[in-house]
């Protein structure tokens, strides 16, 4: 039996890339440039600290303490209960291009690993 796939003629539009297993991340151009965005994302996570002169801001029960990250420069505020100490909200904010556009919110953290390893070693 003759295979069908010789029948589809071929088209002179754009080249497609079918894109399987390492390195199948588009990972966002930041993370070239700043290979930290990664390395917080994928192998020791981000390296929390009050900056120096840091100040708790106290508004009523609430405390909230600013941290930034050593390594990427993301930053993030805990909002704390001050009697109970539970952690209210912890907004983020994260320098531009950190973020996985397209990718989820929650990708495989394998291939998003190999991913970051090939871009730092090359594929
Ligand atoms: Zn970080």
């Amino acid at each position: 039996m003759r295979s069908s796939a010789a029948k589809v003629a071929r088209s002179n539009g754009p080249a497609l890339r079918v894109i399987r297993g390492r390195g199948a991340m588009n990972l966002p151009v930041g993370w070239k440039e700043h290979p930290e965005y990664g390395m917080c994302r994928t192998l020791t996570g981000h390296g929390w600290a009050l900056p120096k002169g840091h100040a708790f801001k106290v508004d009523g029960s609430e405390v909230i303490a600013t941290l930034v990250c050593r390594n990427c420069g993301g930053g993030k505020r805990m909002h704390m209960n001050r009697r109970t100490g539970a952690i209210l909200k912890t907004p983020r904010q994260y320098p531009p291009d950190y973020l996985l556009k397209g990718i989820g919110r929650s990708p495989n953290k394998g291939k998003l690993r190999s991913a970051y390893l090939d871009l730092v070693l090359g594929t």
